[in-house]
């Protein structure tokens, strides 16, 4: 069988890959090698924020943000996307500064944040307690927000099977093809499958794939934990979360607290086990910030690995050394809010030969001994 494109992994990029791509008319395959979502993408907050520190991630959240609005009417589901904004604490007066410096070049570029003080933080989660939080301040994007998944994953796969997308779950992907230095296709369930394009959109095991086709990438899998709570009432709208403490949550559509924090015993590695050590220090950090919730139940705990990249911007792009090898990787804890953007622009890339600053800026080649600009403005 002969494909345009093949699209290795069932994440949100993945999904999202392969519906843009055969919109575009382009036949696709896609190989996931357990099921749709099993990666980070079932395992993430799936918050959507405008708020960071640099100019790219700004305007790739922003315009996300633009396709994520109107995604529902797109694909004919409900994403269960949602602006109920993020606010973001701000513990002293060097975190005011950073946090001035960022809401004034956020709003340069067309984003709705504002600093509000310690009674605005209350009146928009009246759950929060400022003090507990060890909050002076905090900002506040009302257009950031939310969306399920599952729900947003799933309904790209159907629209891209519509389009005539081939997807292939438990599915491993062994071998990539090369000739001389281009791609040819790749080997699974012991087929040799033959493509023009490989994109490499394997989450945290992107370098494992890279590997494959003699590409080494920087990449470290870091194993991250999360909470869920029972459901209550809807008690606020927006994801709260601290750069410092690195704790982040928001309240679910369907009234389930969902949460994580950087635990006492997070380490890079393929580390499947959750700690006991995250869950007490996720309980009295989020309990710390919202004392009502002392007496809510934790349901479920469990764990998913981000994809880390040297400065924490994802990395994409055609490779320069194996030409039709696509990298759409390394988004270290942000992939899910970026991907409508940047699959986005991968696909008109393939499809028409489009080009992008990004596609120069996010290359792999920049971490080939130029100085990096990392993105500061991570949590969990
Ligand atoms: C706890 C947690 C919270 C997060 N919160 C947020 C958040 O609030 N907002 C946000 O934007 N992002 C968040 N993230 C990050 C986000 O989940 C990821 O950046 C995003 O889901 C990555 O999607 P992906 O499609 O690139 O990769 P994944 O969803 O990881 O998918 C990669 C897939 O590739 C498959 N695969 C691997 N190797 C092969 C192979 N050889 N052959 C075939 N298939 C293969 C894997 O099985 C996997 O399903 C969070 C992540 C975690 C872990």
């Amino acid at each position: 069988m002969k494909y345009d494109v093949v699209i290795i992994g069932g994440g949100i990029n993945g999904c999202s890959l392969a519906y843009q791509l055969s919109k575009r008319g382009l036949k696709a395959a896609l190989f996931e090698r357990d099921y749709i979502c099993s990666g980070a993408t079932g395992r993430c907050g799936a918050g959507i924020r405008q708020q960071w520190s640099t100019e790219e991630n700004i305007i790739l959240a922003r315009e996300s943000v633009k396709i994520f609005k109107n995604l529902s009417k797109e694909l004919g589901e409900d994403i269960g996307f949602r602006q109920g904004g993020y606010l973001i604490a701000v513990h002293d007066k060097k975190e005011l500064k950073d946090a001035e410096e960022r809401v004034a070049l956020q709003k340069s570029l067309g984003v709705d944040v504002r600093i509000i003080d310690k009674d605005e933080i209350r009146s928009i989660a009246p759950i929060l307690d400022p003090d507990g939080m060890r909050a002076i301040a905090a900002t506040f994007c009302p257009t950031d927000g939310h969306a399920d998944p599952f729900k947003t994953t799933f309904a790209y796969v159907k629209s891209a099977r519509k389009h005539g997308t081939d997807i292939f779950t438990h599915s491993e992907v062994k071998k990539i093809v090369k000739e001389r230095s281009r791609v040819k296709g790749v080997i699974v369930n012991d087929k040799n499958i033959k493509a023009d394009y490989v994109i490499n959109a394997a989450g945290a095991w992107s370098k494992k794939v890279a590997k494959l086709a003699g590409i080494e990438i920087p990449n470290t899998p870091l194993r991250k934990e999360a909470i869920v709570t029972e459901r209550l009432k809807r008690i606020f709208d927006c994801m709260v979360i601290s750069f410092k403490d690195g704790i982040y949550f928001s309240q679910q559509n369907e009234g389930q607290i969902l949460g994580g924090i950087p635990g006492p015993d997070e380490r890079t590695g393929y580390f499947f086990q959750p700690t006991f050590s995250f869950l007490q220090h996720m309980a009295r950090t989020l309990t710390r910030y919202a004392p009502v919730l002392k007496h809510i139940k934790i349901l479920r705990h469990w764990t998913g690995f981000y994809d880390v990249s040297p400065d924490a911007r994802p990395i994409i792009g055609e490779d320069p050394n194996v030409k039709g090898f696509i990298h759409c990787h390394g988004f270290s804890g942000h992939g899910f809010m970026l991907s409508p953007m940047v699959t986005k622009i991968l696909s008109e890339y393939i499809a028409d030969g489009k080009d992008s600053e990004y596609l120069h800026s996010l290359s792999i080649e920049r971490f080939k001994g130029k100085k990096i600009k990392k993105e500061i403005s991570v949590v969990g």
